[in-house]
């Protein structure tokens, strides 16, 4: 049985750098460990967390149960037809390192996905996504471990209920399933999407005459690194809160009052995305520093930890802004990252 620790710090597990301690720590790194520790912690009764990367969580008191660490490993091809190519990848792969894989091999379709921190695992929970692609676009369908019972589930695409920036595991399901394995349908003959964000613009400064997945995959990389802070230099998991989704006729009259406020498609007609980053920029708090937590200047987005920041710190600055920017818009602002 692999041992598991006691009063581990995590603050090496996650991306804001946190210090807090769990009460038991364990990576696990096959099945057959993590059903032993499932198995173990049937008589312990502790609250389990299972950790992947640690990129999209924020600890505000210590752990006071047992995390998980998937490390499960392994890529493979496990199909193909004249158009796609069925890849399953491992819970405890790294997501960034996983494109690349695909790049390389000219799997299209998850390349405005790079440099994406976290593990394959996490992909589906929160449908992640960035420059017009979302993982629903290329999900076939995923293995997880029922926690209470130990039996492995397959869930389909639809069984997913994948939303934005959401999932059935981040709603109904929370908690339920530890995710082993995620098979992903990727083109062969490539489907670009580039007409989001500042991507044409990185192309042409790139010089970049014929589009392939590697030149898209590159330019990602150039826009992330120039807005985004590196969170092994300072702690942030990200974009900390969701772009709200607004009825059109709300968003109409605060044009009225706004002119300037950009508004993007929501999810149907009726609906119009408002980037948040506009929304907190507009409340006066980018750039905003108090103690090691702040939001960060060149995207408000992502709140960060300068330093030794505390979770709770981090947490009353996100408190904070959502009651201002609601007081101001009269928007409700969600948070992204999960809060433990
Ligand atoms: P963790 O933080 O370890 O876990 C996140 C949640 O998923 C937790 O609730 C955890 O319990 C659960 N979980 C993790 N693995 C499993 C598993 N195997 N089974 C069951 N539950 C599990 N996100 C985007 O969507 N788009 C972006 O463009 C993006 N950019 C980012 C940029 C930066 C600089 C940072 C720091 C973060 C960014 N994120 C982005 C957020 C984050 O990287 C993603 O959500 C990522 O998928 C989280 O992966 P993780 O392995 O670190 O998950
Ligand atoms: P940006 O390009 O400055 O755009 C600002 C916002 O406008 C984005 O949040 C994006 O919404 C929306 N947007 C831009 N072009 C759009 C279009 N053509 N159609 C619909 N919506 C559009 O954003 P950014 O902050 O630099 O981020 C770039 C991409 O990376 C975004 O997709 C963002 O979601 C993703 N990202 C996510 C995280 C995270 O932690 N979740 C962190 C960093 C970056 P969407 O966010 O809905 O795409």
């Amino acid at each position: 049985m692999k041992k598991i620790a006691s009063n581990i710090s995590l603050q090496p597990y996650n991306s804001f750098g946190v210090d807090v301690l769990a009460r038991h720590f364990v990576p696990a790194d096959s099945l057959n460990e993590i059903k032993e520790i499932l198995e173990w912690n049937k008589t312990q009764q502790q609250r389990l967390l299972i950790l992947g990367g640690g990129s999209n969580v924020l600890f505000t008191h210590d752990y006071d149960g047992l995390v998980l660490q998937n490390n499960l490993k392994g890529i493979s091809k496990i199909n193909e037809d004249d158009h796609f190519v069925y890849i399953k990848a491992m819970a405890g792969e790294n997501w960034h390192s996983f494109v690349q894989f695909c790049v390389e091999n000219k799997y299209q379709g998850i390349e405005n996905l790079s440099l994406i921190p976290g593990n394959v695992g996490a992909s589906p929970m929160q449908n992640i996504g960035a420059y017009g692609v979302e993982i629903k676009d290329v999900f076939e369908s995923l293995d997880a471990l029922h926690l209470p019972d130990g039996v492995m589930v397959s869930f389909t695409h639809a069984q997913c209920k994948f939303g934005y920036r959401e999932s059935i595991f981040k709603q109904s399901l929370r908690n339920q399933f530890l995710i082993v394995s995620v098979t992903y349908k990727l083109r062969k003959q490539p489907k670009f999407t580039v007409n989001y964000g500042n991507i044409e613009q990185a192309l042409e400064q790139m010089g970049v005459k014929e589009l392939s997945i590697e030149a898209i995959a590159n330019a990602v990389i150039q826009i992330r690194q120039s807005k985004l802070p590196d969170p092994t230099k300072i702690g942030n998991a990200g974009s900390f809160f969701k772009n709200p989704v607004i009825h059109q006729t709300f968003y109409e009259a605060l044009q009225k009052l706004y002119p300037e406020i950009p508004g993007f498609p929501g999810n149907d007609k009726f609906m119009t995305k408002v980037p948040a980053a506009w929304l907190i920029e507009q409340t006066g708090w980018k750039g905003y520093r108090k103690g090691d937590a702040g939001c960060y200047p060149l995207q408000p987005l992502v709140l960060v930890n300068y330093g030794k920041a505390s979770g709770t710190e981090i947490y009353a600055l996100s408190s904070e802004i959502i009651e201002s920017v609601q007081e101001k818009f009269g928007i409700l602002l969600e948070r992204e990252v999960n809060i433990y």
